[in-house]
């Protein structure tokens, strides 16, 4: 089943969607680009390798056995009512994404995990392969969390399988640096997460980080007022501020970087006026 939906349609169309943002990105540039684009590709597919294979070959065969068990064990939401395939299809998707906006909340709040998600916002500039900079440790802790939530909901292993290929291309699209008609983006922000809304995430001030924490649907971010959207995108400098030295952020740095001790945020405060769910250029 992995082979015939992840391997055979996902991978290829993760591939393509990559390749496009990335041409995309290089043509219609979002944010000014602040270090060399180069460089930083190359040490985020590599700190990345460790994580990809722990996704392919621990994260998602371990949660599609856990889906399928469940199916004898019959536990969580989606085995409590009855419905047609596409309806139950829906709630899972759903509810997989929201169990999701509470892990990412739990990555900045939890110390022992923001040691590990740090790994990924100390990127000094965002763009497409920002989306794979993320630290081993992290995919080892969301195992435990998926896994529940997976239990927790009775997805299928089929809407496990979905939702993973779905949630790895909203992660490719949000963090890119394509810059998006305003207007069409405002309207498409509306439903999912996009560029402009999850560039402020990256931010260097801590109210901006501590926002926005959707991955595809940004209704979540709306419903629990942890929406930020009035910051302009040539406003924000990317990163965090205690790890802002290149030097520090090398391949063998980042690798060890959650089990060294964690520097405090060094705050800058920035005014903004008070729409905070309207979205600026
Ligand atoms: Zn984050």
């Amino acid at each position: 089943m992995i082979k015939a939906i992840f391997d055979t349609y996902g991978t290829p169309l993760l591939i393509a969607l990559f390749a496009i943002l990335f041409l995309v990105e290089s043509k219609f540039q979002l944010r000014k680009r602040v270090h060399n684009r180069w460089k930083r590709m190359f040490i985020n597919l590599i700190v990345s390798i460790p994580a990809f294979a722990l996704l392919r070959l621990l994260f998602i065969p371990l949660m599609v056995w856990l889906a399928v068990q469940n199916q004898t064990w019959q536990f969580g939401v989606n085995y409590l009512y009855e419905s047609s395939f596409a309806g139950k299809a829906v709630v899972s998707f759903l509810l997989l994404d929201y169990s999701i906006y509470i892990w990412h909340i739990l990555l900045h709040k939890l110390p022992i995990l923001w040691r590990f998600h740090l790994v990924h916002h100390t990127d000094l500039d965002l763009d497409v392969t920002t989306a794979f900079r993320f630290h081993f440790g992290e995919m080892i802790g969301s195992i435990f969390y998926r896994g529940a939530a997976i239990l927790v909901i009775g997805a299928s292993p089929l809407m496990v399988l979905i939702y993973e290929i779905v949630f790895e291309a909203a992660t490719q699209f949000h963090h890119s640096n394509m810059k998006l008609p305003y207007r069409f983006e405002k309207i498409l922000n509306y439903i999912i997460v996009t560029p402009r809304m999850h560039g402020i995430h990256h931010s260097m001030i801590k109210k901006e980080t501590d926002s926005n924490y959707s991955v595809i649907f940004s209704f979540w971010d709306r419903i629990h007022k942890t929406v930020r959207l009035n910051v302009h995108q040539n406003e924000i400098v990317t990163g965090v501020p205690s790890y802002a030295d290149e030097r520090e952020l090398t391949i063998g740095k980042l690798w060890i970087l959650p089990f060294k001790s964690i520097r405090q945020w060094k705050d800058s405060e920035r005014q903004t006026d008070k729409k905070f769910n309207q979205l600026k250029k």
